[in-house]
């Protein structure tokens, strides 16, 4: 089977012929009909996110279920499924504190690249490849630990599927769970990509009155609007922070979003929070990179400053939520997914990423 393998960091990825073992105990193979192509993956390929290498990249997908490993009880060959790329063990500390999404077995697993074991799964010409968050979803076929395949209705699209996995959770994700938007509420977006999309969408749902897209490409911005942005600022043009004030009576908006990972976008937002407002960052940034906040004004403005990893989802309940939202009529899918390709064309599809053609763009297996 074929996977797209990054080996060195800022070369292109190479789609080649790999092979894997059989799902192990609490695992599935899983025949991959949609794979996400996601600025994670292009993270692991510019070094920002550590991995080791070689990796099979690709952390979201749905498939369908080919065979299953000893001891899976919640899953049957032929079940349609969406991969989590946190494996919520079910467990440990955080997953009995209802919080699966920062499950400690998950974490381990997203170090590493490999099974909780230490082991692989993926190999090539015998030497063994890491695979991304434990999945290596860029690929035709993939062993999954069992609790990272959420079991969906038999009649789910599989190419909008995937698109929940990582995006929609995430962005959603940070509206309803981290953040618990109100109706009525001003809200700012930095970051129209693909995560900060799904906090538009999100917002626009969750009743927000006001919601202002800030962005430094036109394109991104079209499609702010056309996902619930009320307004946007381009801040290649204004000082985004201004700019919010000027429309917010002054005061800065209720919730702010950072959907970047950038020390300047991230105390942009939070200078944009109104006094005792929420702003949550998104966006994974470099190790490297610190922001730098007001001694004196952290107290005085009384703001909330709170990460969100994974949406604060647990995968298992809100991917079937999101996925009525959709059937409702609620959560845009179609319109998010603007381009397939096939997964030869994998270094097109980073490459139209980084370029914002697409509100995001998906890797199409034929066999599906
Ligand atoms: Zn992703
Ligand atoms: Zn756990």
């Amino acid at each position: 089977m074929k996977a797209a393998i990054c080996y060195q960091n800022n070369e292109p990825v190479r789609v080649e012929e790999i092979t894997i073992d059989p799902p192990g105990r609490n695992e599935v193979l899983v025949r991959m009909a949609a794979s996400g192509v996601c600025h994670s993956d292009l993270s692991v390929i510019t070094g920002i996110m550590p991995a080791k290498l070689p990796c099979v990249l690709g952390h979201e997908g749905a498939g369908t279920v080919e065979r299953l490993g000893d001891g899976v009880e919640h899953l049957r060959a032929g079940d349609r499924v969406l991969l989590s790329w946190v494996t919520p063990c079910g467990v440990c500390y955080y997953c009995r504190l209802g919080d699966p999404h920062l499950c400690e077995v998950g974490a381990k697993i997203n170090s590493t690249h490999r099974p909780a074991d230490g082991t692989t799964r993926v190999h090539r010409n015998g030497a063994d490849l890491q695979a991304f968050c434990g999945l290596g979803a860029l690929s035709e076929m993939v062993v999954a630990p069992a609790n990272a395949c959420v079991k969906l209705p038999d009649d789910a699209p599989l190419d909008k599927a995937a698109l929940i996995g990582c995006a929609v959770m995430t962005g959603v994700g940070a509206v309803f769970n981290t953040a618990k938007v109100r109706p009525g509420s001003r809200v700012a977006v930095f970051g129209a990509g693909g995560v900060g999309l799904n906090v538009i969408q999100g917002a626009a749902i969750a009743g927000a009155e006001r919601i202002i897209a800030v962005d430094v490409t036109r394109r991104k911005l079209d499609f702010a609007v056309s996902f619930g942005a009320t307004e946007v600022i381009d801040a290649s043009e204004e000082d985004p922070v201004a700019a919010i004030r000027e429309r917010t009576d002054g005061r800065g908006v209720d919730y702010a979003f950072e959907a970047i990972g950038r020390k300047e976008s991230i105390e942009q937002a939070y200078a944009g929070t109104r006094k005792g407002g929420t702003c949550v960052v998104i966006g994974i940034g470099s190790r490297k990179e610190s922001v730098s906040l007001s001694v004196f004004f952290i107290p005085v403005m009384e703001k909330r400053l709170v990460g969100c990893w994974y949406g604060g989802a647990d995968v298992h309940r809100d991917a079937l939520l999101l996925l009525s939202l959709y059937g409702a009529g609620k959560l845009k899918l179609d319109e998010l997914l603007t381009r397939t390709y096939p997964l030869g064309e994998v270094n097109q599809a980073f490459a139209d990423m980084t370029a914002g053609l697409n509100a995001r763009g998906l890797i199409l297996h034929p066999s599906s």
